[in-house]
């Protein structure tokens, strides 16, 4: 039988970005991943669908899973023929037992890779903005564990050592912060010296607690601050006043709940993270293909009687693109044809077809559509519009009140994703700040979906894309505490910006 192999990776410190290349690399090959409580289970969704993922983490007192458990699922599978990704918070070989579980693997004949992770003491003091060596201030670094289950690794660190270091940072230190301090003082630390406790570093919810030797105690009981936490020791410290970034971001720890379908939601999560929100996608929509494409092909087929394409939104570009495919034709069926686009995103998305839009309104809703049609004349043009099953009907109506033809064509629907109802449920009592809303759909579901938990909403804010957006919600009793200037997912995160600032 063919043995597996172990990849001992390093998850870094929290922030998915963190993760090393080869890092992720590993986990998009891996069969089975075996992972920790602090590697971020957000990087798993690197894994291959059938990865096989399992859970072995440990708080301190109840252990899940004790190490020689651990050490046998890593060999059974690997004995299996499996590669498997052993996955550690920071790096594998600081405080993490990656040396004992690479010489369990020695001892049984496997084969495997160690890949470094950036630990999470080095993270934490970047991303609370002190460098850990500064020309003229310190020269020299040190690692110390100060492990909460028992005293004795305390007793075998050389304080007096320690203690003439420029900087220090303590793993696992919290509980025994008290006979850590007591130490270093007795060792002749002087009691003015800065301290940082970094709680969560690196993700949106970093918790800073600063002080000195001398008061430092106090404070973490005053504040109730917990574990996990990394110590960090030394002038250096004083340096995070000027230096501090991560928590000035603009949306640094706020808990936004994003409910657009899955696969549009992406960019949008993705973007508010990089303000430092924590975004929880809970798609309350999803995009199908329009059951009977029957119109849509004729009217295709037919393409040289209109005029004007109307195309109202990304999946409106999708769909309409998928069929002509579909019918074995290309762009060049469009060339007689004027193409008006709402939206950037849908302009951006026709672009990529290597087709120009000819008609781009300045305001993405409806009655903007109208004017910038009136621009070139209405009267007895014909027009065809692709969209959603449901959909406003004011196009449509000005359109032939104008005296033009249209026809209209749904070419996707919409569904209300029914998946979400128990996350959603959940998240709304994590007490989020903003729960942002990108169409009407999706506040009609979002609705739907939360059922009786409206009493979760009394402190939230609405955010919504645009008027017709905000018009939904107020009929369903709710006033929007935001609403964008400019009805794209840009304008949405600025008035978010601008909302919390
Ligand atoms: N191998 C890991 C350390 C494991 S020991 C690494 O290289 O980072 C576990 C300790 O790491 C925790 O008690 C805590 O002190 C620290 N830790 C891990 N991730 C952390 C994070 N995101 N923020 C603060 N401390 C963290």
């Amino acid at each position: 039988m063919k043995e597996g192999f172990v990849y001992l990776v390093g998850a870094g410190p929290g922030d998915p970005l963190l993760v090393t290349l080869k890092g992720k690399k590993c986990l998009e090959e891996a069969d089975v991943i075996i992972y920790d409580y602090l590697a971020n289970k957000e990087i798993l969704s690197f894994a291959k669908k059938d990865c096989q993922l399992i859970y072995v983490g440990k708080k301190s007192k109840d252990h899940t899973v004790d190490q020689d458990n651990i050490n046998r699922i890593i060999v059974e599978k690997a004995k299996e023929g499996k590669k498997v990704v052993r996955l550690k918070g920071g790096d594998p070989f600081i405080f993490g037992r990656g040396g004992e579980e690479a010489l369990f693997l020695r001892e049984h004949n496997i084969e495997y890779e160690i890949v470094p992770g950036i630990t999470s003491g080095i993270a934490a003091a970047l991303y609370a903005g002190i460098p850990l060596t500064m020309r003229g201030v310190n020269s020299t670094l040190a690692l110390a564990t100060g492990h909460e289950s028992d005293d004795k690794e305390l007793s075998l660190i050389d304080w007096d050592a320690l203690s003439k270091m420029g900087t220090l940072i303590f793993y696992m230190g919290v509980k025994n912060l008290p006979q850590i301090v007591d130490n270093l003082k007795k060792a002749g630390m002087k009691s003015t010296t800065p301290i940082a406790l970094v709680r969560w570093a690196t993700y949106p919810e970093q918790w800073v607690l600063e002080g000195t030797l001398e008061n430092i105690c106090e404070l973490v009981d005053k504040m109730k601050f917990k574990a996990p936490a990394i110590i960090i020791i030394g002038e250096v410290v004083a340096l995070r006043e000027k230096l501090k970034w991560f928590e000035n971001k603009p949306l640094f720890g706020k808990k936004i709940i994003v409910t657009r379908a899955s696969d549009q939601a992406g960019r949008f999560s993705q973007k508010l993270r990089e303000l430092g929100a924590r975004v929880y996608e809970t798609p309350t929509i999803k995009i199908v293909p329009y059951k009977d494409y029957s119109r849509l092909d004729e009217a295709i087929e037919n393409i040289s009687v209109y005029q004007i394409l109307i195309l109202t939104s990304v999946n409106g570009v999708k769909y309409f693109f998928d069929r002509l495919k579909n019918l074995g034709k290309d762009g060049r069926t469009l060339a007689n044809i004027k193409i008006c686009a709402i939206g950037p995103a849908t302009a951006d998305a026709i672009k990529e077809k290597f087709l120009n839009v000819d008609i781009f309104p300045e305001k993405y809703v409806a009655e903007s559509v109208i004017e910038s049609l009136d621009k070139i004349g209405i009267k007895g043009k014909k027009f065809l519009l692709c969209r959603a099953l449901v959909a406003r009907d004011v196009i449509p109506d000005e359109i032939r009140l104008r005296g033009g033809y249209i026809d209209v064509i749904p070419v996707y629907e919409t569904l209300k994703d029914e998946e979400s109802r128990d996350k959603l449920q959940r998240t709304l009592r994590e007490e989020v700040h903003y729960i942002t809303f990108t169409s009407s759909s999706t506040v009609k579901n979002f609705f739907e979906l939360i059922g009786e938990e409206r009493r979760l909403l009394e402190k939230v804010k609405f955010a919504s894309i645009g008027p017709v957006t905000s018009d939904t919600l107020r009929k369903i009793g709710y006033e929007p505490s935001l609403e964008a200037e400019n009805y794209t997912i840009h304008g949405l995160i600025e008035a978010i910006i601008k909302d919390n600032s």
